[in-house]
């Protein structure tokens, strides 16, 4: 029998003995180690009940004590974070290198939002009229409920929670089921830090848990990450039961080469951005499009970097790791003959991968298709593997319009020395975030995260400034002393003197 996986409710592990499960396996492995437990609807409102409870405590504690508590949250994670990896290894695949990188970039995220006292100072405005002063200041929303995906346990969820932890919001996390160890762990490693009891919870489940957190009138907020289908579900139900919901999608990332671009670069971000974490990132690039002439020496250049990228288990030190369950490697296989079928140019085959692992994991290798049709589904829609497409235009103007006319818009980059060129990119690309000679442009954590198009819904995007206003929300107070001058009736609407 495989462990079984728990809730985190109230400060403690919560595990129901007669709830249906979900297997957890080990992609490397293939081998079958954990059974997550899922909640159902009533299990849910113990822990939006348990994170309602402990809201007027933990909004009311001083700044200086939720501070030192969040430092403390910070220093632990320091301390861990290898232990984090290698959990998040197990379950997810990804390579231990690429579990540290993402953990690093959350713990950027805890880091800006220890600076909370600063970012949620109010405004004061003295005698805005005659003997009155204005002040504005916010306060936390209540319940945060937080959905996350599968391909960053653990940054995906340091997004969002620190923010609204610090804002002085309680959170109820649903975690990705094919990998929930991360946030249990995270979940332990809070309430040592000194975060009290029903703070920060943790419900496992499917679509039965999420539309609970969705309909439930305790929860305030709803802040969601994974495909565009269900970011678009979350955004209508969650809207529709009056919750403040933020969304964020799939995508499918173009990175445009300029002739004059230095090609030994972009091929090494190419197979950097297209391959890493085996191309399980929203941010990995897709598809490249080549301005002519160079799609010929630029493919040339990148299969060169392919053939000698070790595949294998990711405690091994191979550059990548599996695919997260058989199911969606065999998807993601599905869009090689599909592309071949609609005309592509297989270039490189994943499916003959020789991996370092074992036989049973979850492995297709990096994969290079060329000439794609704009019209295959392979180009038009997200695969979320290691597939990369090779597209030729004619001009920077024939592919900024390819790009412009992509349903998503999350990420994309340009590669040329051509400044007056990035410059325009940058201003005429419809996406959301954009790089310029970088291949994975994520902000960094005083900025904000998010997409345009089918990549987002909602107005605002995840952490930086616009994080803390997603999980705030702001009064206006408008205050006089009286004294004996300000005597009198007056029915008409107040002025301003
Ligand atoms: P997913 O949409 O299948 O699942 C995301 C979450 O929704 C999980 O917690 C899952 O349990 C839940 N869920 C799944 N089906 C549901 C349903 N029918 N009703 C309600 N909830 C449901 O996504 P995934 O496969 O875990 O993650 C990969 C996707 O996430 C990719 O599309 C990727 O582009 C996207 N992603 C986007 C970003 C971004 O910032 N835009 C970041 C990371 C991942």
């Amino acid at each position: 029998m495989t462990a079984r996986i728990p809730h985190w409710i109230d400060g403690a592990p919560v595990d129901i003995a007669e709830r249906r499960v979900a297997p957890v396996y080990d992609p490397a492995t293939g081998a079958h180690t954990g059974s997550v437990v899922l909640a159902e609807a009533a299990d849910v409102d113990t822990a939006v009940r348990a994170a309602a409870a402990a809201l007027p405590a933990w909004r009311d504690l001083s700044i200086a004590r939720r501070q030192a508590i969040l430092f403390r949250v910070r220093e632990l994670l320091e301390q861990r974070k290898p232990e984090l990896a290698e959990i998040i290894t197990a379950e997810h695949g990804k390579v231990i290198a690429d579990a540290l990188g993402e953990i690093a970039r959350g713990q950027e995220v805890l880091e800006y939002a220890l600076g909370f006292a600063d970012v949620l100072k109010g405004d004061l405005s003295i005698n805005a009229s005659t003997g009155v002063d204005v002040s504005s200041f916010r306060q936390p929303l209540g319940v945060a409920a937080i959905i996350s995906p599968f391909n960053f346990p653990a940054m995906v969820p340091m997004w969002f929670f620190p923010i609204a932890l610090a804002a002085g919001n309680t959170v109820v996390l649903k975690p990705s089921e094919k990998d929930p160890s991360a946030s249990l762990w995270l979940a332990a490693l809070l309430a040592e830090a000194g975060v009290p009891a029903g703070v920060f919870n943790v419900v496992h489940g499917d679509k039965v848990a999420v539309d609970a957190l969705l309909e439930h009138p305790d929860v305030a907020s709803v802040s969601f990450v994974g495909s565009t289908p269900i970011a678009r579900y979350i955004y209508e139900t969650a809207a529709r039961h009056g919750k403040r919901v933020q969304a964020l999608g799939g995508a499918k990332n173009h990175m445009l080469v300029l002739p004059d671009a230095d090609l030994d670069l972009v091929a090494d971000a190419a197979v950097n951005a297209g391959f890493g974490s085996a191309g399980e990132r929203c941010m990995a690039i897709s598809v490249v499009v080549a301005v002519e002439p160079v799609a010929d020496a630029l493919i040339e250049k990148i299969t060169a970097r392919m053939a000698v990228l070790r595949i294998g288990d990711g405690r091994r030190g191979c550059d990548m790791g599996p695919l997260v369950t058989a199911a969606h490697r065999d998807t993601v296989a599905s869009y090689i003959d599909l592309a071949a079928d609609d005309g592509a140019v297989v270039v490189v085959d994943g499916r003959d991968v020789v991996p370092d692992g074992d036989a049973g994991g979850f492995w297709l290798g990096p994969t290079l298709l060329d000439r794609v049709p704009l019209t295959s589904a392979a180009y038009t829609r997200e695969i979320f593997g290691p597939v990369l497409s090779v597209v030729r235009v004619a001009s920077y103007e024939e592919g900024v319009a390819l790009i412009n006319a992509s349903d998503f818009g999350n990420g994309t980059a340009i590669f040329t020395n051509d400044g007056g060129a990035a410059r325009r990119f940058q201003y005429e690309v419809e996406v959301g975030m954009i790089g310029v000679n970088v291949p994975i442009p994520v902000p960094v954590a005083y900025h904000s995260f998010g997409g345009w198009k089918a990549s987002a819904f909602g107005d605002t995007k995840a952490y930086g400034a616009e994080g803390f206003r997603f999980f705030t929300r702001e009064k206006a107070v408008t205050t006089r002393w009286l004294d004996p001058s300000h005597g009198g009736i007056n029915l008409g609407f107040p002025q301003n003197t």
